[in-house]
């Protein structure tokens, strides 16, 4: 576990890693029809750890219909809610005993360090299917108040086949959050991971298999977004789409929907959250340390990550100052390091990405009080450091668009409803954060933040039992918490007429008692 495996025995397990890339289709490894392949770049060194199959649109015919077979023969969602619950559970299991394996592909395949790989991604991972496994015999049904002589009852179905597709920034958590409530409530699941990030996306497949699912429930048709993505989204025998990525991209899935079979598409798109910072803030150290790892944490690709500080005038110095230096105390590192806390971009050409943003902002009259170019920790791989941008105005380019790495935007407001004015003032609402001494202003703040999610006096504080989704231009889908069973379910409404009732109403002679 990663508590005693040093740097070297990380390098050393890499080194004799030998990753699976094929799909997982009705239970088993398969070639792209096509015997198409792409390498899977890892952004640490820039070699290649694997050739992953390039499905396309015959491949996601093949793991649709497999996964159309199984729902119809109802060999998992017929089973008892507590049989599902069980192999859930030793799914959980499993993947907690492949810590290291999974954790090792995450962080290669997109550059995480190692040790939140294990400590963050695997286990959330691994406590999302536990959390629904759990859940599962524990859901109940509606009675509806109607007449006597009559029983209506509201049952939740699942939904038949969906199809997920996910991003790479947070690859098995984000799959955990699609497939576990859909699989726990009986769903088949094809699943679309990342062309950046599709390993660890097959081997949870593989391990729920061997946990006891049966084939075809889950599989993995990894490909590129607008060939395997699209089939997916595009094909008439998938009765609904999670999507978790690009606002861009989720509103084409909304087109393809509409083009095929008018599917429901279930959006947790971007965000641009804003953490804003009163002047009565009752710890600045505790404030600029969240303020700090709200951005720089798995390299500010987190689409919640909070990119806009925005702090009143009379602290605005004083917080910066607390939190560049921190800023400077988190140098990238080897993501197979474990004392590393900041590794590598998800690519070279993300990287050309941020830095193209950060000298965007310059030329926009941002001053860069540190960070602010590639640096070399690897050779080969993708490193940026900890980037302020101070100066910034919420109008500028880089203060409205997710720039998807560690680069924070300093905005300075002039009071409180300034704060939340310029808070406000972005298409994306998926999370916000206030830091203030006053609890009227913590619960107006709350009420105003038009966002998903809201913290007070503390940033990113996290659970599976709580809903995860956006507003506006993030999105409008729950990842996690009871929440998210309903959009893998529809509810059934069944009328049962039983006849006359057993006791003669009052004024009804007719009736026997
Ligand atoms: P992306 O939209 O480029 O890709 C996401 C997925 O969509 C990938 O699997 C990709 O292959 C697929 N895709 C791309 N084009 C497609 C097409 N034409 N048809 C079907 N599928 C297609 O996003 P990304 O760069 O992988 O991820 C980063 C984005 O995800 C950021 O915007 C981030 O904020 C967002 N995100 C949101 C949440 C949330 O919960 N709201 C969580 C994590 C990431």
């Amino acid at each position: 576990m990663a508590a005693v495996a040093t740097h070297a025995d990380w390098v050393r397990r890499a080194g004799e890693l030998v990753p699976e890339g094929r799909a997982f289709v009705d239970g088993a490894f398969v070639a792209a029809a096509g015997g198409a392949t792409f390498p899977s770049v890892s952004p640490r060194d820039g070699r290649v750890l694997a050739e992953v199959a390039a499905c396309t649109a015959a491949d996601v015919d093949r793991a649709v219909a497999a996964a159309r077979a199984a729902f119809e023969d109802g060999r998992w969602r017929r089973r008892p809610p507590a049989e599902r619950k069980a192999v859930m559970l030793r799914w959980a299991e499993l993947l907690r005993a492949r810590a290291d394996e999974l954790a090792l592909l995450e962080s290669l395949e997109v550059g995480k360090p190692i040790t939140d790989a294990v400590t963050v991604d695997v286990a959330g991972a691994a406590g999302c299917v536990q959390w629904y496994g759990e859940a599962i015999d524990k859901l109940y049904g509606e009675v509806g108040p109607v007449r006597e002589g009559a029983l209506a009852v509201v049952t939740r179905e699942p939904l038949g086949v969906v199809g997920a597709i996910v991003p790479w920034n947070y690859p098995l958590i984000i799959a955990a959050w699609k497939v576990a409530p859909a699989i726990a409530t009986g769903n088949s699941v094809v699943l679309k991971p990342a062309e950046q990030s599709s390993l660890s996306a097959l081997l949870l497949a593989r391990t729920a298999v061997e946990a006891g699912l049966p084939p075809g429930v889950l599989n993995v048709v990894p490909g590129l977004g607008p060939v395997a993505g699209e089939a997916l989204a595009r094909h008439p025998g998938v009765d609904a789409l999670a999507f978790t990525g690009s606002g861009e991209t989720g509103a084409h899935l909304l087109s393809c929907s509409a083009a095929s079979n008018a599917k429901p598409v279930e959006l947790e798109l971007g965000g641009k959250s804003a953490h804003v910072v009163l002047a009565d803030c009752p710890d600045l150290d505790a404030a600029a340390e969240a303020v700090a790892w709200g951005i720089f944490y798995n390299a500010g690709q987190t689409c919640n990550a909070g990119s806009r500080l925005v702090v009143e005038r009379p602290i605005a110095a004083e917080l910066v100052e607390r939190v560049v230096a921190i800023a400077r105390g988190i140098v990238p590192g080897d993501p197979l390091d474990p004392a590393t806390r900041l590794g590598a971009l998800v690519s070279a050409e993300h990287l050309a990405t941020v830095d193209g943003w950060v000298r965007r902002a310059e030329s926009d009259g941002a001053v860069v009080a540190c960070g602010g170019a590639p640096v070399e920790v690897v050779p080969g791989g993708a490193y940026y450091p900890p980037t302020v941008l101070t100066g910034v105005t919420n109008d500028q380019p880089v203060a409205r668009h997710e720039v998807f790495g560690p680069v924070l935007a300093v905005i300075e407001a002039d009071d409180p409803a300034h704060a939340l004015a310029i808070a406000n003032d972005s298409p994306y609402g998926l999370a916000g954060a206030v830091w203030t001494a006053d609890l009227a202003t913590a619960h107006w703040m709350a009420r105003e933040l038009r966002v998903g999610t809201v913290w007070v006096n503390t940033f990113d504080a996290t659970d599976v039992s709580l809903p995860f989704g956006g507003f506006g231009a993030s999105g409008h889908g729950r990842d996690k918490s009871l929440h998210a069973l309903h959009a893998c379910t529809r509810p059934k409404t069944t009328w049962i007429e039983h006849g006359r009732p057993a006791v003669a109403a009052a004024g009804d002679p007719g009736r026997t008692p």
